[in-house]
Formats: structure tokens, C-alpha cells, sequence
């Protein structure tokens, strides 16, 4: 029996993906050994490897001159990487939308750099997108898509002159995406991409050449010219990884991923918006996440009721984070349309019972 997960990250992964793991897992395409257990510079494991970057590519449609890396150490080391690779002694300048944009901040702070927030939305509890425009010659420029505490996304990434640099974890292949705009694309991959001890980073090419002291396994140029294998990857995350994006590729690529997501956060943001005020969307309507929809109940005693109630219909990881209380609903790429019904359904019901 499976659940249906709505948990934040770590996150449902396609059953698919799980099947076609299991089966190989014990021996690989019938070889007799997992791909846990051979080595990462032997055929077999650098096909997948390969792929896998191949994959990304084509997905999103990625320009020649960029280049996809696989990193580890979750996403919140880039929150340092980006910082000690990317500044040129200038200036840099963040959108504060968060916690993890402000995590973000802090680190680039803490390496004595000239950090500007240019626009934050903290004062409101991060409940928008804020409203800025970056100058055209800082180093770079900083934003996180989706704040999956909040539940706020970016409709539209910014044009900017100087280098984007985009925190995608917990949106990374849900919707399409010109990388003409980017100067970097990073994501933790738990979430839209697989599991937990591999992140992605997609990086434009002249931004390689920047970092001239920065440690062997802290620069991205290492990763960049040894194609991620200057030392042992996250073998089995990056397998994962590679059965998902032929997962996204089956079920028609990211366009209809998007599709997918938009019609999967409306029947929340639908019952979430009845005009009786039950429930109450934490996030401003323009700003909404299709990937979290953070909410809560206007009778906050209801909650316990709630989670009870999703508990026993199977609903998992409804508990909004800790810092904003409430209840959340992660709808990633993976959580099925019947899924989001059936916890649809339920909210109506719940309502109806408790109104
Ligand atoms: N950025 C965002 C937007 C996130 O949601 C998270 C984790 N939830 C992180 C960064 C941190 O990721 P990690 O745990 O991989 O360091």
C-alpha cells in the first residue's frame, strides 16, 4: 500500500521510478551486481552518468555554451559555492523571499562580500514575491524560484544584465524554462529530481573562469571539466535521478509537466479560496506556489482535527513547516492528480463537517 504524500522534501518519488529501482537494485540489468558496487569510472556506471546530463539537456532545452554538474552537499553549500565562485570583488545583489534566500544571504555575508538585498518580503512574513529590479553590473544576481514554506513562486525569472542565479530545489523541472535568462541554475534534487545527497547545478560556461582560489572541490570549474568526475558522485542518486527524468520525458516533457501542475494546484487554491473563509491561503494570489500551497484553517483548533482526519485517509506530510504553523500541501511533479483529488475531496468534506 502506498500513501499519498504530500511531504515537503524529501518527497514522493513516481512509483515507476521506485519499481524500476527495486528491480535493478540487487543486480543491474541482469549483471550480477547493483550499481551501487562498481566503480564510477567503469562503462557501465558512466552510460548512466552521461545520460543523465544528456537527459537534462534536452529537457530543457539547455545552450551549448552551459554546463551541468553534479555536486553534493545538499543545496545549502551553494548558498556558500555561489558566493566564493561567482564574486569578482564587486558587488552582488539578493531578493530576500525567505528562509533559504536568507540563508543564502547570510553566507555570502559571512565571506566579507558586498552584499546587497535589493527587495525582501519579510516585513509581511514572506507572503509575496517582491517587486525590484537588479542593476546591470553586479557580479551577480540572486533569486529563489519557489519558497516552499511560504508557497510563494516566481511567475516570470527576472531579465537581468548581470548573471542570474537561480535556487530551483524545490521547482526544478516543473515548467520550462529559457536558460538565455541564467546565469546559474542550482536545486538539491530531493525534491523534483530524486533523492537526498545530489545536487544539480546548471552553470553558463564564462562563469567558470572567475574562481582563481577557491578550493579544488568548492570550484565548479573542477566539476565542469572533469564532467563531474574528479572524484566519487552520488552513484545511486544520480541513477534515481536519470529514471526520473525519463519518467518527466514519458509523460510528455516539461511544458506538460506544467500543465500538469497548474491544473493539480487549482483544485486547492479553488476549495482554499471558497469565499466563506474556511481555509486561508498563506500566500498572495499572484505569488502562489504550484509546488507547496501553504495554508491554514481561519478556526486554528481545527488543524489537529485535519491532520487526524488526513492521517487516517492515508495523507501524508501535511503539517505545515514549524516556523509557519498551518498546513502545507507539496504537489511536486510526482504527486498524481488522484492524489491531489482525493485530498481535494477531503478538504471539502472536512469543511463541510466543521464549517
Ligand atoms: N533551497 C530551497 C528552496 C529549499 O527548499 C531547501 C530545502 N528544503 C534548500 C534550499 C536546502 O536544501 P538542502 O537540504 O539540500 O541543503
Amino acid at each position: 500500500m502506498r500513501v499519498c504524500n504530500f511531504s515537503a522534501g524529501p518527497s514522493a518519488l513516481p512509483l515507476e521510478v521506485l519499481q524500476e529501482a527495486k528491480e535493478n537494485l540487487v543486480s543491474f540489468e541482469n549483471k550480477g551486481f547493483s550499481i551501487m558496487e562498481i566503480s564510477h569510472r567503469g562503462e557501465v556506471y558512466e552510460k548512466i552518468h552521461n545520460e543523465t546530463i544528456s537527459s537534462i539537456k534536452s529537457l530543457y532545452n539547455i545552450p551549448d555554451n552551459f554546463e551541468v554538474i553534479f555536486m553534493q552537499g545538499g543545496a545549502s553549500t551553494q548558498f556558500a559555492l555561489v558566493p566564493m565562485n561567482l564574486n569578482k570583488g564587486g558587488f552582488c545583489e539578493y531578493v530576500d523571499t525567505g528562509v533559504w534566500s536568507s540563508k543564502a544571504i547570510n553566507e555570502a555575508k559571512l565571506q566579507g562580500l558586498d552584499v546587497r538585498v535589493i527587495a525582501s518580503s519579510k516585513e509581511q512574513n514572506y507572503n509575496h514575491i517582491p517587486s525590484f529590479t537588479f542593476s546591470d553590473n553586479a557580479d551577480f544576481c540572486y533569486i529563489t524560484s519557489n519558497n516552499t514554506i511560504y508557497g510563494t513562486q516566481y511567475k516570470n525569472l527576472p531579465q537581468t544584465k548581470s548573471p542570474l542565479i537561480i535556487d530551483a530545489s524545490s521547482d526544478i523541472f516543473s515548467y520550462e524554462i529559457d536558460f538565455n535568462k541564467v546565469g546559474m541554475l542550482f536545486a538539491g534534487a530531493q525534491k523534483n529530481a530524486g533523492i537526498a545527497g545530489l545536487t544539480i547545478a546548471i552553470i553558463r560556461k564564462d562563469l567558470l573562469d572567475i574562481a582563481k582560489n577557491v578550493p579544488t572541490m568548492f570550484r565548479y570549474e573542477t566539476f565542469a571539466s572533469s564532467n563531474s568526475l574528479n572524484n566519487t558522485p552520488p552513484v545511486f542518486a544520480i541513477y534515481i535521478l536519470n529514471l526520473v527524468l525519463k519518467w518527466i520525458k514519458k509523460q510528455g516533457g516539461l511544458n506538460k509537466m506544467n500543465t500538469l501542475n497548474l491544473k493539480k494546484a487549482k483544485l486547492i487554491y479553488d476549495i482554499i479560496s471558497e469565499t466563506d473563509d474556511f481555509y486561508t491561503a498563506y500566500a498572495k494570489q499572484e505569488d502562489r506556489s504550484l509546488m507547496n500551497v501553504s495554508f491554514n484553517i481561519k478556526n486554528e483548533s481545527l488543524i489537529k482535527h485535519f491532520l487526524a482526519n488526513a492521517q487516517e485517509r492515508g495523507f501524508l506530510g501535511l503539517k505545515g513547516h514549524r516556523i509557519l504553523g498551518g498546513l502545507r500541501a507539496s504537489i511536486y511533479n510526482a504527486v498524481s492528480y488522484e492524489n491531489v483529488e482525493q485530498l481535494a475531496f477531503m478538504m471539502k468534506e472536512f469543511k463541510e463537517k466543521y464549517k
